[in-house]
């Protein structure tokens, strides 16, 4: 993804650069001095023509929105139209942010597009009045409007992509493939790669290698299998690269075997044991990996049974729209255990497991059944408060910090020890945006851990 999206942006640049490059001083100047007077007057017709529209303008009635869009439209406008030559990767970059953020809100790009028309109409008609050299004027206009299309063209690109991605089409179709037949596939590959490891393992030992030299892990079945549709299945997650390098580590130790002499022993030991230890993390990993693929095709954590972040991103948005349109409040809170480590490594994993799964209970307890309650991470929690503003939020969160706080979590049969967790949470304030909440609870999460930890902060 990240790839296409750097050669898309290349494309536009060698497009942008030479063009921005061409401009005479001139030419420079008069943009600037657009940008400088004209911005506020220009934006503002983009924005009435949005609002004519009732699909847009359901999005943007919101006073806060209309001050934080318009403020940040004029320094688009300014930025690309002004923009230098060595500013000028930046400035694309940011056009997918715009488009990303544009297609979470729900603005659909044919609303910005009809918008940068009204704006190049106002360019063009602010140089009609204007008296300067007939080539100036020329290449203000041409070079305005190739800038501004420049710029929604990469907005376009990031909006399709996001809006690809919010669909799911390429999850449901991974998933798909994947969750045909899952467990006879993590089965055949498991096998493919003990069979890689016992025949090389065997080749060293017997002293084939001699005769024939190793093939290596990535050349194997398995590596086959991994590079096309392990890859493709699963996305760049971490625990896919993580096998890639250690395919890389043992692919190595392999290669850099002379196949013309005799190893010693305690040399072909220790290959075997790096060989072992690496296929086992090669294997453990996979395991994960096709779990964590079960468990997000039903939405459910399979540890403690509450939603994963699978849908998340449909039921934030959902519930974001619902407090636009019926002015309710909202809230979204982050609650992370802590020192949760110091349980794991001092009780072990299983312990932390269960005390996990303590939270959990705890948690939904404590909540009412119209609000969602996310497994968000390893050790964290996300829950949506619906039509819950500062007083029932800190109510609820309160509630919640307390009854963990006070409630023995028994690690061994008779043994119980405090589990404390910290609270961040963020109240909606309009934007239409739900990126923005989860990003203010959590900025509000890490101010309590800093704060000392056991408390609640709000954004
Ligand atoms: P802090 O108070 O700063 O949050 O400290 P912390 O130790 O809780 O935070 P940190 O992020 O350093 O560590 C989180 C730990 O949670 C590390 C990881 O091993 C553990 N963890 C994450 N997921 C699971 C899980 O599913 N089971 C168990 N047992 N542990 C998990
Ligand atoms: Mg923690
Ligand atoms: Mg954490």
């Amino acid at each position: 993804m990240q790839h296409e999206i750097d050669q898309y942006i290349s494309v536009i640049l060698n497009e942008w650069i030479p063009l921005r490059k061409s401009l005479r001083e001139d030419t420079v100047a008069l943009l600037s001095q657009i940008a400088e007077c004209e911005s506020e007057k220009l934006t503002s017709k983009f924005y009435d023509s949005m609002l004519k529209d009732p699909d847009t303008a359901s999005h943007l009635s919101y006073e806060l929105v209309q001050v934080q869009l318009s403020r940040s439209l004029i320094k688009w406008l300014k930025a690309v139209l002004c923009v230098k030559t060595d500013e000028l990767e930046p400035l694309a970059k940011q056009q997918y942010h715009i488009g990303g953020v544009h297609a979470r809100i729900g603005i659909p790009i044919q609303f910005v597009q009809r918008g940068s028309r009204q704006i190049k109409y106002g360019i063009y008609q602010y140089l009609k009045e204007y008296d300067a050299d007939r080539a100036v004027i020329f290449e203000v206009k041409h070079y305005s409007s190739m800038a501004i299309d420049m710029a929604i063209e990469l907005m376009s690109h990031a909006y399709a992509m996001s809006h690809h991605r919010a669909t799911q089409n390429e999850e449901s179709y991974r998933l798909h493939v994947l969750m045909n037949n899952s467990d006879l596939e993590q089965g055949k590959q498991q096998a493919a790669l003990s069979s890689w490891e016992n025949t090389v393992m065997y080749d060293l030992v017997s002293g084939a290698r001699n005769t024939e030299s190793l093939i290596s892990l990535s050349s194997s079945g398995f590596g086959l299998w991994f590079r096309h549709k392990c890859v493709k299945n699963f996305g760049e997650d971490r625990k896919v690269s993580e096998i890639r390098q250690l395919i890389d580590v043992i692919d190595r130790e392999i290669l850099g075997i002379d196949t013309s002499v005799e190893l010693e022993v305690k040399k072909t030991q220790e290959l075997l044991r790096v060989i072992h230890s690496n296929c086992q993390q090669i294997h453990m990993n996979l395991e994960m990996l096709f779990s964590d693929a079960s468990n997000m095709k039903d939405g459910k954590d399979a540890l403690t049974n509450l939603l994963n972040k699978r849908y998340l991103p449909t039921i934030l948005k959902h519930e974001v729209s619902l407090a636009i349109e019926n002015k309710l409040p909202l809230s979204v809170a982050i609650i992370d255990a802590d020192y949760f480590k110091k349980i794991n490594d001092k009780w072990g994993h299983p312990v932390g497991d269960r005390a996990l799964m303590h939270i959990a209970g705890l948690l939904g307890d404590n909540i009412r059944s119209s609000d969602y309650l996310f497994r968000y991470g390893g050790e964290e929690f996300l829950l949506i408060l619906v039509e819950a503003g500062e007083f029932d939020a800190r109510t609820s969160l309160e509630r919640i910090r307390r009854t963990i706080t006070s409630t023995p979590f028994e690690v061994l049969p008779g043994e119980t020890i405090q589990i404390t967790v910290s609270i961040g949470y963020a109240i909606h304030n309009g934007h239409p945006d739900y990126n923005l909440l989860l990003k203010n609870a959590d900025a509000a999460l890490y101010t309590a851990k800093g704060n000392g930890r056991n408390r609640i902060e709000r954004f």
